[in-house]
């Protein structure tokens, strides 16, 4: 379609090639392409990974300063520029209309298309204006990229970027090198610690629903030794920046942020996105849980999630339409939130159901096991019959009167001692303890589970209380079962990939090769991984080239990374493996070392 000039919509997930798609055609045709981009960084990001890669490209965006911007515009007219990003109000000023059309530029790539949508999960006004480039210029092909799974907000971009019989091309949406896992979350400071600790020295991203939670968890993890950061759209412009610098030239290892961070981080050995709530849609999930491996290396995704979450969702969502968003939004984004709900039912295999999710069939590696998500290493115990907890429950909120909330309710189950439960005469009460063996967060979570499949309801307001509906008369009456998951912390397991994938590699080496990275990216002033991928390292690592030739068969260099950082590198292999500096390439007095290598 690209070459063709015909319109099309793609639907490919982070990190599935999209970039790809629109940089080839421009190539192999000898034109120029313009690219629209919702963010500056994201464009200077691209810009500078593929000009590293001897790719003509350039942007034109309000950061440049007069200099570079006439520099663009000059490398733009001599025509010798391949691929154009701009931001959709720059592209409809008249001046780059008028560009546009003297230089014969007929096709257009718009990124992140579902945000000219409202049903979408991102939708930015500013999209709006693109509707303009087929009046404009009527022999345009236009290529809209998102990641969306709602048929509305694909219908909706053909519709407002009026495309003309589009090819629809859905990429592939499973991602094996991530391991999903979903937890229950028991005790959410506890829990992030022990996963970043599996991640020790790496990159991992904390995902929050509040500013708030942010700090108060990026705090909490320094005090245990972490280099960890906030970011939220709170924060002054300048302190994102170098937030979001020092995460790209790994100064920082973990962040902890709200949905805003992520659009411009382009960071490819994230090893690790932990989602410290449910996220209100499996579109924002699936983006976010793609930041993560986009080097192909495994990578881990933990969404420590409770039945809670989609009660604040709920209420957040609806004090937003309330302030303004309008009913036709909420309904919108209430469907999406149960779509995301149910993703987090147990059951079903992660990959699964989250490639089904975007409309495409799932093929698993092994007979009916995708081998990297809770659900298939058999990490989850899913749905157990308790309809007896539930009625002990259920009967201590008849007996507190249906006059208290959640907590007090999980502490005269337990048979805790407080001064409240005393003042009330409460430790008389004959649900008093019955259930001792388990914890105030595990009761709380079970609490939850009923309130969300309705066995249970809670009153609005700012001191809600807990009170039995129709529901909870049915199973007090034992005419009803109920099914819970179990709340009780997990074990995980060491997938085979993540096994295989470090086989054969000299892990001095590799930090070796890392630390040199560092240096050099530092010196350039740029981010480590323009330099070279971890997967590169790895693979550095393991072959340990001797030569340029065989520098050549490395992961992800070719010639221009051989010329510009060859030598350096095939220094760094040579000293290492001859640190005595012998100077010596015939088979040394260890024919061990040799056999490994083989
Ligand atoms: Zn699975």
């Amino acid at each position: 379609a690209g070459l063709e000039g015909r319109d099309s919509l793609v639907v490919m997930p982070t990190g599935g090639g999209k970039s790809l798609c629109y940089q080839v055609p421009p190539l192999l045709a000898g034109r120029t392409d313009i690219v629209v981009s919702p963010l500056i960084s994201l464009m200077k990001d691209q810009v500078d990974g593929l000009r590293a890669n001897g790719y003509p490209a350039a942007a034109l965006h309000s950061a440049l300063d007069p200099q570079e911007r006439a520099e663009a515009e000059r490398f733009i007219a001599s025509g010798d520029c391949r691929l154009v990003f701009v931001s959709p109000e720059r592209l409809v000023t008249s001046w780059f209309l008028e560009t546009v059309e003297h230089l014969g530029i007929r096709t257009f790539a718009v990124d992140e298309a579902h945000c000219i949508s409202h049903w979408g999960h991102d939708f930015r006004p500013e999209y709006r204006q693109l509707a303009i480039l087929k009046e404009r210029i009527p022999e345009a092909s236009i290529h809209a990229y998102t990641a969306t799974a709602t048929q509305r907000v694909r219908e909706d971009i053909c519709k407002q970027l009026a495309l003309a019989d589009p090819a629809v091309l859905i990429g592939n949406f499973d991602r094996p090198n991530l391991i999903y896992r979903l937890i229950p979350r028991l005790d959410l400071r506890g829990q992030v610690r022990e996963i970043v600790a599996r991640h020790a020295n790496q990159a991992v991203i904390v995902y929050c629903i509040s500013r708030k939670d942010t700090e108060s968890l990026a705090q909490h993890l320094r005090e245990n030794g972490s280099r960890a950061a906030y970011y939220h759209a709170g924060l002054e412009a300048e302190t994102r920046h170098r937030t979001q610098d020092e995460f790209a030239n790994e100064q920082i290892d973990v962040i902890v942020a709200t949905v805003a961070f992520g659009m411009g981080i382009d960071r490819s050995n994230v090893r690790c996105v932990i989602h410290a709530a449910m996220p209100k849609s499996v579109e924002h999930y699936q983006q976010e849980t793609g930041r993560a491996g986009r080097d192909g290396l495994e990578a881990e995704c933990v969404l420590l999630h409770s039945p809670a979450d989609s009660l604040r969702w709920r209420t957040l969502l609806e004090r937003s339409a309330a302030e303004g968003d309008g009913n036709s939004a909420l309904e919108g984004a209430l469907a999406l939130l149960d779509e995301m709900r149910r993703y987090c039912a147990p059951g079903a295999c992660r990959h699964r159901s989250l490639t089904e999710h975007f409309g495409q069939h799932y093929e698993p590696p092994n007979d009916n096991d995708c081998g990297a998500c809770d659900v298939c290493l058999g990490e989850t115990e899913g749905l157990v019959e308790a309809t007896r907890e539930a009625q002990m429950i259920l009967s201590c909120v008849a007996r507190v009167g249906q006059s208290y909330g959640l907590g007090h309710v999980a502490d005269v189950l337990r048979g805790a001692d407080t001064e409240r439960i005393r003042s009330l005469g409460h430790e008389t009460l004959s649900t008093y303890g019955l259930m001792s063996d388990r914890t105030q967060k595990e009761l709380m979570n079970l609490t939850f589970q009923l309130l969300d499949q309705r066995l249970l309801e809670r009153s609005s307001g700012e001191y809600p209380v807990l009170r039995l509906n129709d529901a909870s008369l049915e199973v007090l009456r034992d005419e009803r079962t109920v099914h819970l998951v179990p709340a009780k912390t997990r074990r995980v397991r060491t997938t085979a990939r993540e096994a295989a994938s470090w086989e054969g590699v000299d892990m001095e080496l590799f930090e070796s090769l890392r630390q040199l990275r560092t240096e050099l990216a530092s010196e350039r002033g740029v981010p480590p991984y323009l330099i070279f991928s971890d997967a590169s390292l790895r693979d550095m690592a393991h072959r340990k080239p001797a030569t340029p030739e065989q520098f050549l068969d490395v992961h992800g260099v070719g010639e221009k990374k051989l010329a510009d950082l060859g030598e350096a590198f095939l220094a760094c292999i040579a000293e290492a493996d001859d640190p005595a500096g012998n100077g010596s390439s015939e088979p040394g007095p260890f024919p061990l070392s040799e056999g490994k290598r083989a």
